[in-house]
């Protein structure tokens, strides 16, 4: 897809997000102001990274850094190394963590980065250079207490790592709470790696429950094997469940009787690439289309659209991935009865062990698997119970519902500081 076709579908769902926040804002009686104030990021910084590449050469790299809402507190959210990013795909990616802020009850507002950029290609060195001519170009306006980056789509632990340490070098003392998905050797949280992945595998769990499925034996896809994806098959398998599809951005792998989740993760690659090992692949638009009782979307955006939504068969659809399916999607499965459980509550388990590895940071105090586990797993039933109930007191679809719940505390917080 060309870049232009890409700011065109990032604009849709940039738009897309604010409507179902005006929506949201109606309902729960606030006035336009509000609306006003949250649809877009009160801050949104571009820069220009210049980068020596391994053959010479000098290449000017472009990113960009958005502080959706601070009224609750410091803004949080990843940063993403893509060749796709555009700065309106990062304004929506900001507000949707201040909705999941919100939704899991966090101190934090919304914020997100990325760099357009294509991390396959380019050695570990160019991407040392590149994540700290990112923090030098953005270090006056990030910090623990300001804004929190962490790793999101094609950015891990060692990428947090130099980010971490480029900050600490500018300040001159050391500030691991300045970002978070560290190495565990240089703060990191147990159980950060694993948090979106396991916050899923919890939402599921709890969405299977309501619609009398059993975990055991029941028929799970999964598009994308990310570290949000990756993760969640082999959670799934370990659950009981027979995992009959998964995908990577190059095809798809299908087999009815389940296939063996602990070989495609041991040969994988770090960007999640599996299913060019394979002859006999589908389409990832055949995979959204399979016979399933669970889809989990854990790739890009605007996946399940109005063009294949009436085709899903799942009867649950869990949203791992940030924006997989469009609004039209929505209401289509809202109105087939299928369950929706929407990305700012399904995958808000990331954002919030972030949460408890700056809480450690800032205690310097660290805690067992064991502590993280279940601190996470009464988070994420209590949100998912709080959105669900919602959803059915109202007779609303669980996006909207999520995003009344989501948008709440930071709308009050606003009104409070008198901004509205
Ligand atoms: N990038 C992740 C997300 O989209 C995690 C953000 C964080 O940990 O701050 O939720």
């Amino acid at each position: 897809m060309n870049q232009k076709s890409e700011e065109h579908e990032n604009l849709d769902v940039l738009l897309s997000t604010q409507t179902v926040i005006q929506k949201a804002l109606t309902k729960l009686g606030y006035p336009e102001a509000v609306f006003e104030l949250l649809k877009e990021p009160l801050r949104m910084l571009t820069v220009r990274i210049p980068i020596r590449m391994d053959d010479g050469s000098v290449k000017v790299f472009t990113g960009f850094r958005a502080q959706h809402n601070d009224s609750v507190g410091p803004t949080k959210g990843g940063v993403r190394f893509h060749p796709q990013v555009t700065e309106t795909e990062v304004k929506a990616l900001s507000i949707w963590m201040s909705l999941k802020a919100g939704i899991v009850d966090l101190p934090y507002g919304g914020g997100k980065g990325g760099i357009i950029c294509d991390p396959r290609n380019m050695s570990f060195r160019e991407l040392e250079r590149l994540s700290r001519g990112y923090v030098r170009a953005i270090s006056q306006i990030v910090g623990p207490t300001k804004d929190i980056p962490a790793p999101d789509v094609f950015t891990n632990s060692q990428i947090m790592a130099w980010m971490m340490d480029e900050y600490s070098r500018i300040r001159e003392f050391d500030s691991p709470g300045f970002i978070t998905g560290k190495p565990l050797v240089l703060g990191g949280s147990r159980g950060r790696e694993t948090a979106t992945a396991k916050g899923v595998t919890i939402v599921i769990r709890e969405a299977a429950k309501k619609r009398g499925i059993e975990l055991t034996g029941a028929r799970v896809v999964v598009q994308g094997f990310g570290n949000a994806g990756s993760f969640l098959a082999k959670f799934m398998h370990d659950a009981g469940a027979k995992v009959i599809g998964i995908s990577d951005a190059y095809g798809a792998l299908h087999d009815p009787e389940g296939l063996d989740v602990d070989y495609l993760l041991d040969r994988r690659d770090s960007f999640g690439t599996v299913t060019k090992l394979f002859k006999d692949t589908i389409s990832n638009d055949e995979l959204l289309e399979l016979d399933c009782d669970i889809l989990v979307p854990a790739a890009v955006e605007n996946q399940i659209t109005e063009n294949n939504a009436h085709q899903i068969k799942a009867d649950i659809v869990v949203e791992a991935a940030n924006g997989p399916t469009t609004l039209e999607a929505t209401r289509i499965l809202y109105e087939r009865g299928v369950l929706l459980v929407p990305d700012v509550l399904a995958s808000s388990g990331g954002v919030t062990v972030s949460y408890f590895e700056w809480v450690q940071n800032n205690q310097g105090y660290y805690w067992s698997d064991e502590e993280v586990e279940q601190k996470l797993e009464n988070i994420m039933v209590r949100a998912f119970e709080n959105v669900y109930q919602a959803a059915q007191a109202r007779r609303i679809d669980m996006r909207l519902a999520a995003y009344m719940v989501g948008v709440r505390k930071m709308a009050e917080a606003s009104r409070f500081r008198g901004w509205v």
